[in-house]
């Protein structure tokens, strides 16, 4: 049985005040991590202090690294500034980073492997645009994204992966993919980690959806065998919808 993993993708979002107010805010509310991992993935400048207040049910991630551990790499943060700081967690390869900041698979692999040497728990974001959809070439697109992202890493480091499969078409627009859409999907990235890799390693990992997840869709999704958890930015910002997020991973 995969555990399941919710995790709020803060983005360019909260001051300090306002990241602590969500931490004390959440904190106590948050389910056991025996049955649930709740993950807040903030703002590399608030991640020391989240850490040094997140709760017992928390773990804080970050939104990105470097791959390599020091150098002249103006406004970059490394992997070990990051374990510096305490955080469990690093989204890797986020569409918004594919799109506006030059990331390619290369550097995702790089990066994984990185986060892996470092102890970090990474967070790999892979998924297809609206007109790679529409083209029916969703497939062939996740296809080249996992055999390129993974290059390299052992079956051992594959099962610890989360992978998050996020349409383009459906970040921050509204426009959620049907859960159906989103567990073939998912499916289709678990039968390619199985062609890759291992039918254990497949049914190891856990595979989660992002795109206008929010609670009025978030049990729909769950409800899918092949769904283990949602990445979620948004919605992921209100205390009190984090916190419904969270829960109704437990149902
Ligand atoms: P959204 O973003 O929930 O606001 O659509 C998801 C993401 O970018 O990870």
């Amino acid at each position: 049985m995969r555990k399941p993993i919710i995790a709020g993708n803060w983005k360019m979002f909260k001051t300090r005040d306002e990241a602590l107010q969500f931490v004390l805010a959440v904190n106590e509310k948050m389910p056991s991590i025996d049955k649930v991992d709740s993950v807040v993935c903030a703002p590399a400048i608030l991640l020391r202090d989240l850490v040094k207040r997140q709760g017992d049910n928390l773990r804080i991630g970050a939104q990105n690294m470097h791959f390599k551990e020091s150098g002249a790499y103006t406004g970059e943060i490394s992997p070990i500034m990051l374990t510096s700081t305490g955080v469990t967690y690093v989204i890797i390869g986020h569409s918004e980073r594919r799109a506006m900041f030059n990331e390619t698979d290369e550097s995702c692999n790089l990066k994984l492997h990185s986060a892996f040497e470092h102890g970090l728990k990474p967070i790999l974001c892979v998924g297809e645009s609206l007109e790679q959809r529409e083209g029916g070439k969703t497939e062939e697109l996740l296809s080249f994204q996992l055999e390129n992202d993974l290059k390299g890493l052992t079956a051992d480091q594959v099962k610890e992966l989360v992978i998050a499969y996020e349409p383009i078409w459906a970040i921050g627009t509204g426009r959620t993919a049907t859960s159906d859409v989103a567990d073939d999907t998912c499916g289709f990235i678990r039968e390619k980690v199985a062609q890759l890799y291992s039918k254990e390693v497949a049914e190891a990992i856990r595979i989660q959806y992002g795109g206008s997840v929010k609670v009025s869709n978030i049990d729909e999704l769950m409800s899918k065998p092949n769904i283990d958890g949602a990445l979620i930015g948004g919605a992921s910002l209100i205390a009190e919808d984090f916190i419904k997020l969270v829960n109704a991973a437990l149902k």
